[in-house]
């Protein structure tokens, strides 16, 4: 069989007779193609696809070639002429994308010239390469103009220039993790000002911006001229120094080889915020409260020695205010007890966990009741008895105050108008306002709604108010004071001696009441120094036609010094402790309730007391 078929060379196939091909046949390329017979004739060699009989049909050697190859090389062939084009092809086809891509970039650099007013280019002048580069160098500049800028803005206080409370919190983490390498201390100083409410709140908000504009002038001052700087070397702000909000401020030392270092600079700045400010023709006089926190002593990452150095300042200003300190870790318990209560009270208000309790003051004559002090009691559900004396100045602190006194005038008014209607015509309720009411709440509609809504007459209602809230009272305040006494509401002035106001102010005060200070009472029989000031206190009250009270009698003796005096009321554990409502009413109210009718109030007796005041037996 040969390996060939002659319908693959139709045309080609010749006819030749065996015995003419007897001499020319070649074995050797035979041989070569598979056995095939091959043979030469008229110099043509021949190829023998076909043995029919004494013929051979074969074909030329050149056709088949011809054939053959183009027959079976044409893939490879057609391979081959791909291979070779295909690159040109590629880089037409690449060359036509990049164009479409760079026109479409072209046009994105214009629209972004546009965007940041970057002139257009001359399109002459510039092949689309130099033209995308010289694009591009513009817009790098600018963008690097608006990086430095922004990122002044972005770490800048609007107000004061100074870096803001986040730059300066990533400057701190940078610093203390050196140190940590390095092993080195580092302090911080948390300032805040002193007084500067009141500037707000008396001069406006713009005249208070103005004073911290000052006050950062200051403290950028003393940063360089104690060698604390650190100036950003981009934005060029100085990092150890910052505002961070309010009228708060911090400054970060770096370099505390001598512990001292941070105290001299915090007496610095005492001394430099006590300095008069001049605004136009006003010169306000406000002061700083500064708060110490040394890394790693106080706490050992940004945050924290933030805070704990303002828990050091707020001892500074529960200490007195215009002075530093340096934390220690029992500040910080006071402060989670701090965070602690404010939570419970919350609590507390929400689910009417407060009571009130009432405590009679009476007169030294009769002991007749002149009024009840309606005093607020907190039975904490895990702690007992929580103290008012610890929980009212946190919740003065937070404005919580605000609400809880709502509740608390409310509820005295609401139960004083239930004794008033069951005959206690002559007996007053009396109330303590804090210092925060006082400037929250426009005092007379305040009042007069409540009276209004619980159905006590005014007369009935009386007001304490501390004389250090009184020598802080602004004009306003006095004002509605006036209002609510002209109503028939009566003013008291709590815990007199404590707050050292000037006594030619006392005559100028809308007062009725001063409420001697318990320091007083309690010092006057050992001192004759206090005896004096109670002596004089009882002569400047009935100059000036005002009641005294003495607060806090708790002895025999003191009582009798008390009436002596002259000294009209008492209030103390000798007469009553806080009583709750349920015993006054029945203290006062079954027993002897004709007394009551007839004279619209009744004696409350003190239990101790062995003598006879006025005719009134005392047992
Ligand atoms: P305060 O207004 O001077 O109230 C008198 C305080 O002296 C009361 O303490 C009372 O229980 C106590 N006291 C009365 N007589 C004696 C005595 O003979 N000896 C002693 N050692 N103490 C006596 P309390 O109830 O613990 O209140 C303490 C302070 O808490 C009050 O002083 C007042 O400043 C504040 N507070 C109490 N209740 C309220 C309230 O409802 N509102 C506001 N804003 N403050 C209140
Ligand atoms: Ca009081
Ligand atoms: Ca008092």
């Amino acid at each position: 069989m040969s390996a060939l078929h002659q319908d693959l060379f139709p045309s080609s196939v010749e006819k030749i007779s065996i015995s003419e091909t007897e001499q020319s046949k070649n074995s050797f390329l035979s041989a070569l193609f598979l056995n095939n017979t091959v043979f030469i004739q008229d110099k043509k060699l021949y190829f023998v696809v076909k043995k029919e009989q004494k013929i051979y049909h074969a074909v030329p050697m050149r056709a088949m070639f011809n054939k053959v190859i183009l027959l079976t090389n044409f893939p490879l062939l057609v391979l081959f002429i791909s291979a070779f084009l295909l690159p040109f092809y590629l880089n037409i086809k690449n060359k036509r994308k990049n164009y479409i891509l760079i026109k479409g970039i072209n046009n994105k650099l214009a629209s972004l010239h546009h965007i940041f007013e970057i002139p257009t280019l001359e399109k002459s002048n510039h092949d689309t390469f130099s033209k995308l580069n010289t694009s591009l160098d513009l817009i790098l500049d600018k963008a690097n103009k608006f990086q430095h800028e922004s990122s002044i803005n972005i770490f800048q206080d609007k107000l004061t220039g100074l870096s803001d409370r986040h730059a300066y919190l990533q400057h701190l983490s940078e610093q203390l993790e050196k140190a940590e390498k390095l092993n080195t201390k580092k302090s911080l100083l948390f300032i805040d000002l002193d007084g500067f409410k009141q500037v707000n709140d008396s001069f406006g908000h713009s005249f208070g911006d103005e004073i911290l504009i000052q006050v950062a002038e200051r403290l950028k001052t003393t940063v360089r001229n104690q060698s604390l700087s650190s100036l950003d070397s981009v934005t060029l702000l100085e990092k150890n120094l910052s505002r961070l909000g309010g009228d708060e401020f911090s400054i970060f030392i770096e370099d505390v080889a001598d512990p001292a270092k941070a105290v001299e600079v915090a007496q610095h700045i005492i001394q430099e915020i006590e300095r008069d400010f001049v605004l136009g023709n006003k010169v306000i006089k406000i002061g700083a409260s500064i708060g110490i926190a040394v890394y790693p002593d106080s706490a050992v990452n940004a945050h924290a020695l933030l805070q704990m150095a303002d828990v050091a300042m707020y001892r500074a200003k529960t200490d007195g205010r215009g002075i530093f300190r340096i934390y220690s870790p029992e500040m910080g318990n006071k402060m989670r007890r701090h965070h602690y209560l404010l939570e419970e009270m919350r609590l507390a208000l929400a689910n009417q966990n407060f009571k009130l309790s009432f405590q009679p003051i009476v007169n030294v004559q009769d002991c007749s009741i002149l009024y009840f002090e309606s005093l607020i009691r907190w039975n904490h559900p895990v702690e007992g008895e929580i103290t008012p004396s610890e929980f009212i100045p946190i919740a003065e602190d937070s404005n919580l105050i605000l609400p809880l006194g709502d509740w608390i005038i409310h509820e005295a008014c609401r139960q004083m108008a239930a004794w008033f209607n069951a005959g206690m015509k002559k007996v007053k309720i009396s109330v303590n306002i804090s210092g925060v009411q006082l400037k929250h709440r426009e005092l007379h509609p305040w009042v007069m709604d409540i009276l209004d809504k619980t159905g006590l007459p005014s007369h009935a209602l009386l007001l304490e108010i501390t004389e250090s809230c009184f020598i802080e009272a602004t004009s306003d305040t006095i004002e509605q004071l006036d209002l609510l006494r002209k109503e028939g509401v009566q003013i008291a002035i709590d815990d007199f001696g404590t707050g050292f106001s000037s006594l030619s102010t006392l005559a100028d005060l809308p007062v009725d009441i001063i409420k001697i200070d318990k320091l007083f009472i309690d010092q006057a029989n050992e001192k004759t120094k206090y005896n004096k000031i109670l002596e004089s206190i009882s002569e400047l009250g009935k100059k000036l036609n005002l009641k005294l009270v003495a607060e806090g009698v708790e002895e025999a003796e003191q009582f009798e010094l008390v009436r002596k005096l002259g000294i009209q009321c008492v209030q103390g554990y000798l007469v009553s402790r806080p009583e709750t409502s349920r015993n006054v009413g029945t203290k006062v109210l079954k027993n002897n309730l004709n007394h009551v009718a007839m004279t619209g109030t009744n004696v409350w007796l003190p239990q101790k007391l062995n003598t006879t005041v006025n005719n009134v037996v005392i047992k």
